[in-house]
């Protein structure tokens, strides 16, 4: 099962609900992918 090791939202909850519950949710490898597929990849930093 996977979860946010910081504010234990599941995966799947935030799937479900579209709300990631802190900073660290974006690295779970799930959610990674989904928020690439939502934005298509196109992030640039700087
Ligand atoms: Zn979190």
């Amino acid at each position: 099962m996977n979860e946010c090791p910081k504010c234990h939202t599941s995966v799947s909850e935030i799937l479900e609900t579209g709300f990631v519950g802190c900073e660290k949710c974006y690295e779970l490898p799930e959610i990674k992918q989904a928020v690439d597929a939502l934005f298509g990849g196109k992030r640039h930093k700087g």
